[in-house]
């Protein structure tokens, strides 16, 4: 894949199937001067932690790191709105010389007197790394204090990748959990789940919580959409882990099953095979064969009537080719299943923090020819769609402006959701969405490659 254009260093980063060995590198961090499509530690450990509602987020550091706020992921509550305010220390020169911790310790006082919250997270931004702020002993200062929890995120942006990040949040999760106490804070309950790696962007945690509801299974809590503080504390209740975005739980799930004995299971919400397959392997980890029974009959439900609103999409959209882009590994592959499921072929497949074992079965999954490649930057995005010529790219809030410009379709997985695309109403949500903007009229206005049906 090596040639004049690209940085040396990247070339173990990037293969196309059937042309190079199966392996690529990758969960490394990014090189420097690539302009990384990937984000921050910091902003890894906020897309974890800021759906929890009733929360308050305080970013200790300059205003800018704060830009990241609720609207970014537009995940939906059912009670608390806290979460959707942005708090941030605003530190400045002087803190940068002086130090932030006063000012810190006077933002939380300030903030526990106006909002009365019982959680906080304080989370750290590059700068605090610099000049060696201790966040732990000002939070466990103000929690003595508030006599509220205050828990203290180790995400300085430039301490390793986004799934540092990731560990971080993890880590702020275990505590709270840990510091649970209380009668029935471990008495687990038959069929009582937690949703690992389901951040209710546009509500899709209530739609798998009505599939599961039908089956007799109920979910505790989810980590972390729609999550309140009384939620999360009941964790160690549930039986069963199932965890859907394994980049940034994969970790909290292997500690909960060491800790608590909590077993855990991958499952993927995205298109109708994948949706299908994992209510299925719930109620076979569960071992309750009457919820087996009741998820036969939904899927049969839900699954004829999504196929025949997915068809008419699929006959518009049959042999279009699709790139991803998107920040974990198994969403990837569910979304190679979905295009397949709407007649589009997927031809360049990228991810910000995919694992090895996630990797592998992208590769087993495209067709030879698929450009496969992790950590991008937009120079080899733009490449790769060129020259595979994409129809369309699925991607987050930093691929949409190149999508665009390029006069390539763009569908956001990640950000700025107005609508679910969990489940089988999401896998038409979804087909609905590909066919708009693939087959707007616009593109032919644009350029002959970018998009467009014929009819
Ligand atoms: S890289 Fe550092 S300065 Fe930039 S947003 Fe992340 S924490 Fe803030």
């Amino acid at each position: 894949m090596l040639d004049e254009r690209m940085i040396g260093e990247r070339s173990e980063f990037i293969a196309t199937k059937g042309k190079q060995k199966q392996s690529l590198k990758c969960d490394a961090d990014s090189i420097a001067g690539c302009v990384s499509q990937r984000a921050c530690v910091y902003c890894g450990a906020r897309v974890v932690l800021n759906p929890i509602t009733d929360a308050i987020h305080l970013v200790h550091g300059p205003v800018g790191c704060a830009s990241y706020t609720w609207d970014i992921r537009g995940s939906l509550s059912s009670e608390s709105e806290m979460y959707r305010n942005s708090f941030s220390t605003d530190l400045k020169e002087q803190d940068v010389i002086f130090g932030g911790e006063k000012k810190l310790a006077a933002s939380l006082d300030e903030l526990v007197e106006k909002y009365k919250p019982e959680l906080v997270f304080v989370y750290a931004t590059c700068i605090v790394g610099v000049i060696g702020d201790d966040l732990t002993a000002v939070c466990k200062a103000a929690e003595k204090r508030h006599g509220i929890k205050v828990i203290p995120v180790q995400s300085s942006g430039f301490a390793g990748n986004k799934s540092a990040g990731y560990r971080a949040a993890c880590d702020a999760l275990l505590q709270l959990i840990a510091a649970a106490e209380g009668k029935g804070a471990a008495l687990k309950e038959k069929n009582c789940i937690n949703y690992l790696g389901e951040f209710n962007l546009a509500g899709e945690a209530w739609i798998i919580a009505n599939y599961l509801r039908e089956m007799g299974v109920s979910i505790n809590v989810a980590f972390t959409g729609d999550a309140t503080y009384r939620r999360l504390k009941t964790a160690r209740q549930a039986t069963l882990n199932i965890m859907q975005c394994a980049g940034s739980m994969h970790y909290l799930a292997g500690k909960m099953q060491e800790k608590y004995g909590i077993p855990y299971l991958q499952v993927s919400f995205l298109g109708l095979e994948d949706t299908a397959a994992s209510l299925r392997s719930i109620a076979k980890a569960l071992q309750d064969e009457t919820a087996a029974q009741k998820a036969e009959a939904l899927i049969q439900r839900e699954e004829g009537k999504a196929k025949a609103a997915i068809d008419y999409y699929r006959q518009k959209l049959l042999g279009k080719k699709a790139a991803v882009y998107v920040g974990g590994g198994f969403k990837a592959i569910s979304l190679i299943k979905q295009f397949r499921e709407i007649g589009i072929e997927v031809v360049m497949i990228g991810t910000q923090t995919g694992r090895q074992e996630e990797y592998d079965a992208i590769n087993r999954l495209v067709a030879d020819g698929t450009v496969i490649l992790d950590d991008a930057n937009p120079a080899e995005l733009e490449r790769f769609m060129v020259e595979q010529g994409a129809h369309l790219l699925v991607g987050g809030v930093k691929e949409r402006p190149l999508a665009y410009k390029l006069g390539v379709a763009f569908i956001d997985h990640n950000h700025d959701r107005k609508h679910p695309l969990s489940g089988f109403a999401g896998a038409v949500n979804f087909a609905a969405e590909v066919y708009a903007t693939v087959c707007s009229p616009v593109w032919s206005y644009v350029k002959e490659q970018g998009g467009g049906c014929s009819e």
